[in-house]
């Protein structure tokens, strides 16, 4: 059981650079999503949502069957579907074949998927040569960082922190002009490209009734890790799937405009199968690795399964009060904001990171902004439920039902309630009637005590609502 890791946290928040890069970098994300969705090309936009919550709740109950389907038609085209339970089953398979293929130099795209499996470290621990091709991928990967934000990793990095970096890694000199930094990196990656054995790449959907993965992005690296090497593996979660060609239409206008309020991003590439006869570019094998790692799991769970509906836009992120504090790395794993406090617990078990479901104000802006309706706020409460029934299973949170008890106890009592409430002002006034800023000694300890750490509660009113109610029934 992990403890929330409150030293780390308080170091992001005293941090007033890091503080500023997260605040204006999601607030640009948020400022274009909310100017895309004023254009009139995006009047149908609630609608469109409602056809990708349908969709999506339509393939995962019916995943068994689309599962099948793509497999029939990937195979049809020449491709080969994998099967992956866990990180160290899809790494084996990749290893294995990395050999056979007497391959050594592999580029790759940018996947969450992979992070999620360690697949990088995992490779690199078998001298196999992994390259970033993503701009931001690569910075975090010249860094030794994992992803700070779902679409944009290197969002916590300014300009400046990024020619440091490249100064440090590549011997070039120090550049803090961005698009001269991006031609760095165009350059370095160019010849990575044309020498890779392997290119992996990720899959935004997965098509079940043609077979085909599709990849949308901006900077056309996908587009090169997935066709100028000998071998292509896309790397998915099975909850990539969507029944039909047509479906996509929908998820391509809701996508762009909810990651960084494009109507649609500059690159979407199909991928459906090895270079056919007469084909001048393309792969000779094609691997899809279909990545388990605890989605069946989440699966079973009739009333969150929702959560396998997520295509990873990022706009929970951007809206969250809380990631917009403590940023990407404070959270327990690659999924950071909302949608990482709801799967995290999901996949690993509840009681791996039991603040995590905490992390949230309810303030319902999660909720509001998923493109594919994922009840967010409701998750996690089931998932604070969750917790609360694991805690009482294994002995734990004693304090914590005592204090409800109690509170239980004053609700049923309206004498003593009101008794308590009049105690309550002597007790955690600081006499002045200006804000409370810690609570008595033998209160000072748990999680009001954290919370009066970071912000100050106000004054209880010098009369109660029942006082207040009685004066005015008096006076009626
Ligand atoms: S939960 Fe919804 S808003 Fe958050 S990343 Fe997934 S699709 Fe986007």
């Amino acid at each position: 059981m992990n403890p929330l890791p409150a030293e780390k946290i308080n170091k992001t928040l005293s941090n007033s650079g890091l503080q500023l890069a997260i605040y204006e970098s999601t607030g640009r994300l948020m400022e274009k999503r909310r100017k895309a969705l004023a254009s009139p090309l995006a009047a149908d936009f609630e609608t469109w949502r409602e056809q990708a919550n349908r969709i999506k709740r339509h393939t995962i109950e019916n995943l068994d069957h689309y599962l099948e389907q793509l497999e029939q038609n990937l195979t049809r085209n020449g491709g080969k579907l994998v099967w992956a339970r866990d990180a160290t089953e899809a790494a084996d398979f990749i290893l294995n074949l990395a050999k056979e293929n007497n391959a050594f130099r592999i580029v790759k795209s940018k996947s969450m998927t992979t992070e999620e499996i360690d697949l990088n470290e995992r490779l690199e621990n078998h001298q196999l040569e992994v390259v970033e091709t993503d701009l931001g991928e690569y910075i975090i990967q010249l860094a030794r960082e994992r992803p700070y934000h779902i679409v944009a990793p290197a969002l916590h990095k300014t300009r400046y922190e990024v020619a440091d970096l490249f100064t440090e890694k590549l011997g070039v000199e120090r550049e803090v002009v961005i698009e001269k930094q991006t031609m760095i990196a165009r350059a370095r990656l160019r010849e990575k490209f044309l020498s890779a054995d392997i290119g992996i790449t990720g899959a935004n959907f997965l098509i079940a009734d043609s077979g085909a993965v599709v990849i949308v992005e901006n900077e056309g690296n996908a587009r090169l890790s997935s066709s100028a090497p000998r071998i292509q593996i896309a790397v998915a979660g099975m909850e990539k799937l969507i029944p039909r060609a047509q479906d996509l239409a929908t998820f391509l206008k809701v996508l762009g405009r909810s990651a960084t309020g494009q109507p649609l991003t500059v690159y979407t590439s199909f991928l459906s199968g090895p270079r056919r006869a007469g084909e001048i570019d393309g792969p000779e094998q094609f691997y899809l690795v279909l990545v388990d790692n605890g989605r069946t799991r989440v699966l079973a769970d009739r009333d969150k399964r929702q959560s396998l509906y997520c295509i990873r836009c990022g706009a929970c992120l951007n809206h969250c009060p809380v990631y917009r504090k403590i940023g990407g790395h404070n959270y327990p794993w690659v999924y950071s904001g909302p949608i990482g406090a709801i799967i995290s617990p999901q996949f690993h078990g509840v009681t791996e990171d039991p603040w995590l479901p905490y992390a949230s104000s309810l303030c319902g802006a999660c909720g509001e902004v998923c493109p594919v309706k994922i009840e967010i706020p409701k998750i996690l409460l089931a998932l604070r439920e969750d917790v609360t029934k694991a805690k009482k299973r294994e002995g734990g949170g004693g304090l914590e039902r005592l204090a409800f008890r109690a509170w239980a106890f004053l609700m049923r009592h309206p004498k003593l309630f009101e008794i308590a409430g009049m105690a309550a002002p002597a007790l955690i006034s600081d006499g002045g009637g200006r804000w409370i800023r810690s609570l008595p000694r033998p209160l000072h300890v748990g999680p009001i005590a954290r919370w009066l750490s970071q912000r100050d509660l106000p004054p209880p009113a010098e009369r109660s609502f029942r006082q207040l109610w009685r004066a005015r029934r008096r006076r009626s």
